[in-house]
């Protein structure tokens, strides 16, 4: 089949190549002039919301998919053309309001923080009275790595945070004081076949995912995320790769976000379980059953972020199963350049290799 993907950056990258071994071509949109993903098949240089260059994706495909979450789903729908749009439309419109998103968590029973929304300085006093201190406010659309986030921690902050990230809709949550966080990433085809991934355990920094390991060994845990994942895929009758992150503290899993879309959690499926997230993606949308998620081994991913330095590349070299993806990406603070993958055979020397990893990341900055 021929694939439509919005998006040519790494996650775009990476599906193209999956796409290819399971037969498939991909073309991309994306405004970029040297995308990652062009490695993996010829991209159109247009921005999202082009109706023309949309149109005529859409007319040389067969199915249309999207690898990042803020694609204009006003665009999308006014294409009028029949090519099918998955993951659905009205999963990527929920996901991409926080407050539509949380009020989607409580009508499905899944647990979240609490939170309050925010319109004006008052609302914030409001949020405070009602949930207390400290807040994360959050803008409702458009944020990401944990941009368009302030933590008020007193009511003295109000109109800084205001003046920070205000003027447009927010939503301010309870801190949550976690003990981790984790995804839980799972699958799901038109016919309603779904496959879960194991659950991972993330760390964040500065609000960008550093490192991510699996599986949590944890069943009680893995099981609970993993149905409310599923009352997520059904509900939404989604078709593809989504990813819920959610916050572990004492006994409570509370969900922070859902991503529509192959997340940076699950790039350790590649090398970690017997099909990848991103196999998983493409076999979806294109009518396939969902490969077996099973873990190959205890798997560790450590993100390449603003540089990729030379002592990483020879820390990975000494590693067995250790695989460095270079999305080829120029160097910028900040920008996620690419990823290390261990597979060990038991969690023990996961951790080991996965913090040696880390120390040449952290040395290099
Ligand atoms: P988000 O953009 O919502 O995924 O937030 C990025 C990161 O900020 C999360 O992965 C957490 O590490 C942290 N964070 C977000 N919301 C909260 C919260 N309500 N309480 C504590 N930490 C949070």
């Amino acid at each position: 089949m021929r694939i439509g993907i919005i998006g040519a950056g790494q996650l775009g990258q990476m599906l193209g190549f999956a796409a290819r071994e399971l037969g498939h071509e991909c073309v991309f949109l994306d405004p970029s002039d040297t995308p990652p993903a062009a490695k993996a098949g010829p991209v159109v240089q247009a921005p999202f919301d082009d109706p023309v260059a949309l149109s005529s994706l859409a007319e040389q495909v067969d199915v249309l998919t999207y690898e990042f979450e803020n694609v204009p789903v006003e665009a999308l729908r006014d294409l009028g053309d029949p090519t099918p749009i998955y993951p659905p439309l009205d999963a990527l419109r929920l996901a991409q309001d926080r407050l539509d998103e949380k009020q989607l968590f409580e009508r499905l029973n899944i647990p979240l923080p609490r939170y309050h929304a925010v319109d004006s300085p008052d609302d914030l006093h409001a949020a405070c009275d009602a949930i207390g201190l400290p807040l994360v406010v959050k803008t409702r659309r458009l944020g990401y790595d944990g941009k368009g986030q302030f933590v008020l921690r007193d009511r003295a902050q109000i109109d800084e945070a205001w003046d920070a990230i205000g003027g447009v809709p927010l939503i301010a949550e309870q801190f949550v004081h976690f003990d981790y966080e984790v995804s839980a990433i799972g699958v799901r085809n038109f016919d309603g076949e779904i496959a879960a991934y194991c659950l991972t355990h993330n760390e964040h920094a500065g609000g960008i995912l550093r490192v991510s390991r699996a599986p949590v060994d944890n069943d009680a845990l893995t099981a609970r995320a993993n149905s409310y994942l599923t009352r997520l895929l059904e509900h939404l009758e989604y078709v593809g790769v989504l990813a819920l992150e959610l916050f572990v503290a004492g006994d409570n899993l509370l969900a922070n976000e859902f991503a529509p879309r192959v997340h940076n959690s699950g790039h350790w499926t590649i090398e970690g379980a017997d099909t990848s997230q991103f196999a998983n993606h493409i076999r979806a949308v294109t009518g396939a059953s969902p490969g077996p998620t099973c873990t190959t081994g205890h798997a560790g991913m450590v993100n390449l972020i603003g540089t990729v330095p030379d002592a990483s590349r020879e820390a990975i070299k000494g590693m067995a199963r250790g695989t460095l993806h270079d999305y080829g990406k120029s160097p910028r603070p900040g920008r996620k350049l690419g990823h290390l993958t261990v597979v060990a055979q038991t969690a023990a020397e996961r951790n080991a290799q996965t913090s040696a990893l880390l120390e040449t990341v952290n040395e290099s900055r």
